[in-house]
């Protein structure tokens, strides 16, 4: 049986955790829930509405029709209709919905005629005319590709192999088999027909499929693709794979190739290509990634920056990246069953694709910073989330996670139920024996209790385990009633093993106390500074908030007892309230400009002194992924700090 979600192993895949068969995961409450529901509800009809507005239909109408003139938009604009028939695919195995069907079935009845007789599918190119494959480095013509795939498979694993849009999808991919398997080059500038076409394998056994991605992985920096004019770096072909040690380029195309080659490795059972992944992936936190999970530092490119260059004003972070983070994340915890992966997808969930949302799910953020100042200005860019964009692959790639998000809770090995993300769900582990099934109730993240209580389980003893977060240093775990401890060799996990019985309960309290974060001294865009989190949230400051006329530019944090005066701001979520010294005095000028033949650090008197120049007050903070909801004035995750670190 496969898994009713993105990713599904085969049988024989090399990989330590395996994907819950079926429907096996079910988010039912929480903010998780919570997000999936307002996807379904205000983000997907926005999306049905903007596609048809922005011509990705018309595009295809036109196609079928024969006509030459017209097209409208960039040349990937089928991705976000693929990506957007995805999220309904995936929306339809949670409920029936007539209108997100319809949907589905005009889309499909339009992709089936435009289709060209050998398999062919591409409305940029059917209608321009412009040769196939002629510049595969900047046509997306096997991006696109990519994207028809994994919405098909969504719709097959939710609706049944006969699936009309599996058809499409199978002649498109045998297609490109007949025509680069076995050949030099063909290889798109942009990454994501690699994972596809595993999944594809996957989904029907055609072994040719799994060979072609594992071909154009190999085949990658080679420097056959050609010079975008960013150069090979940009399109990750600097170098072959199995000799690159870091990410460069562009973000979002650097990390769904990783999350190509983690899949076509699991498959392959190829360890030194996994290891590899293990290697970039370890690279990319250790000193690319923002403290919201957010990555690509750099605006030029979309790319990734140096090492330690995250600058939180300036951070591009695109939404895409975050989720093709967790999407890379994903499949290394399924390869290695190690829980720093499933923290890093913690992070950037709840973080950085969590802010990329407005409040009402109607708008999206495509760039995310971690700081926007009052004077923020840029005339294609105004700093707030857009309804749509002219480049929309963020909006759907959000939609296409949220409806799948069941899918990244849990894991089972043998005979052990892994839990790696915290929310109401329930559950259901095919382990040798028998079925564990188990109802998840929690108010994560904003409570740290979770209550794992068991439905029915197999007539042996089988594992259950739950993941204990990174941030976390004190994690209690009760069973029925009795203390359990973690074993130290258990690393990130509270495996619990038993003959279960309906009714046990195991209890979790994380410790979700507010706490401060320093940044690694390497970075110098944060020096001098300091952060809140409070469990698995990034916090920030907004203007909103901050007593009466003070600016938060003049604010420096002078961090005292942060966990015992939470607060909450209605609709917006709990409060951390921070000691704080508001800046008084002008800034230092030095014949006008904004430097000093002395240093103007932050006030660093005691606490309620103003003789530094710095008044008392009490900054408030609030979730990350909630800014921008109200004023749409300065925001800051990164506070300057006065005082020692404590
Ligand atoms: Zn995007």
């Amino acid at each position: 049986m496969t898994a009713r979600g993105p990713v599904s192993p085969t049988p024989s895949a090399a990989v330590r955790h395996r994907p819950l068969d079926g429907p096996g995961a079910r988010l039912t409450g929480g903010l998780l829930r919570d997000w999936q529901r307002r996807s379904h509800e205000a983000s997907l009809p926005l999306a049905l509405r903007q596609m048809e507005a922005a011509g990705n239909l018309d595009n295809l109408r036109l196609a079928i029709a024969g006509g030459h003139e017209g097209y409208r938009g960039p040349v990937f604009m089928d991705s976000d209709l693929y990506k957007t028939l995805e999220a309904i695919g995936w929306e339809l195995g949670h409920a029936d919905s007539p209108a997100l069907r319809e949907f589905a079935a005009e889309a499909t009845a339009l992709l089936e005629k435009a289709q060209q007789p050998d398999g062919y599918l591409n409305s940029y190119i059917q209608v321009t005319g412009e040769p196939r494959y002629s510049r595969l480095m900047s046509s997306h013509e096997h991006y696109c590709a990519g994207h028809l795939i994994q919405a098909a498979i969504a719709h097959a694993r939710t609706q049944g192999a006969d699936t009309p849009l599996l058809g499409i999808a199978r002649r498109f991919a045998d297609y490109l088999v007949d025509t680069f398997l076995g050949g030099e080059g063909g290889i798109d500038g942009h990454p994501i027909i690699e994972t596809a076409l595993v999944e594809l394998y996957r989904e029907t056994g055609h072994e040719p499929y799994l060979r072609l991605a594992s071909q154009f992985i190999e085949q990658r920096g080679q420097g056959l693709i050609g010079d975008s004019g960013f150069g090979r770096r940009y399109l990750q072909d600097w170098e072959p794979v199995r000799e690159t040690a870091v990410l460069y380029g562009h973000a979002v195309r650097a990390l769904y190739l990783e999350a190509g080659v983690a899949d076509v490795a699991a498959e392959t059972g190829d360890g030194e290509l996994l290891a590899t992944s293990v290697a970039r992936w370890e690279d990319m936190v250790a000193t690319k990634t923002s403290l919201t999970g957010g990555v690509g530092s750099r605006h030029s490119g979309e790319s990734f920056g140096d090492g330690f260059e995250l600058p939180p004003d300036r951070a591009y972070n695109e939404t895409c990246a975050a989720i093709a983070s967790i999407q890379w994340s994903w499949r290394m915890l399924l390869a290695t069953g190690e829980s720093r992966y499933a923290d890093l997808i913690e992070r950037a969930l709840y973080n950085g694709v969590g802010a990329a949302i407005s409040a009402n799910g109607q708008r999206f953020f495509y760039v995310n910073p971690l700081q926007r100042r009052d004077d923020h200005y840029e005339e294609d860019d105004p700093g707030r989330r857009n309804e749509w964009f002219s480049c929309a692959c963020c909006p759907p790639n959000i939609m296409r996670l949220m409806a799948s998000l069941g899918h990244y809770l849990a894991t089972t090995t043998n005979d052990v139920l892994y839990v790696h993300q915290f929310a109401g769900a329930s559950l259901a582990a095919n382990l040798g024996g028998g079925t564990l099934r188990v109802d998840m109730t929690s108010g994560y993240p904003w409570s740290g209790q979770v209550d794992v209580q068991v439905r029915s389980a197999p007539p042996r003893d089988c594992g259950l385990a739950v993941r204990i977060p990174g941030w976390c240093r004190d994690a209690r775990f009760v069973v029925n009633g009795s203390p359990v401890t973690p074993d130290p060799a258990d690393l990130g996990y509270l495996t619990v093993r038993r003959h279960w019985m309906p009714g046990d309960v195991l209890r979790c309290d994380l410790n979700l106390t507010a706490r401060l974060t320093y940044p690694g001294r390497r970075i110098d865009a944060l020096r001098g500074t300091v952060a809140v989190e409070r469990g698995p949230l990034v916090y920030c400051f907004e203007q909103a908030d901050q007593p009466g006329d003070v600016s938060l530019e003049d604010i420096a944090l002078s961090p005292g007892d942060l966990a015992a005066r939470d607060g909450e701001v209605p609709g917006i979520g709990p409060t951390v309230l921070v000691e704080a010294h508001a800046v008084r005095q002008e800034p230092a000028r030095q014949g006008g400009l904004p430097y000093s033949g002395q240093p103007e650090d932050p006030p660093t008197a005691p606490s309620g002194s103003a003789a530094a120049g710095g008044d008392p007050i009490t900054a408030v903070a609030v979730p990350y992924f909630q800014w921008d909801n109200r004023d749409g004035r300065a925001m800051r995750v990164w506070m300057p700090r006065t005082g020692p670190a404590q």
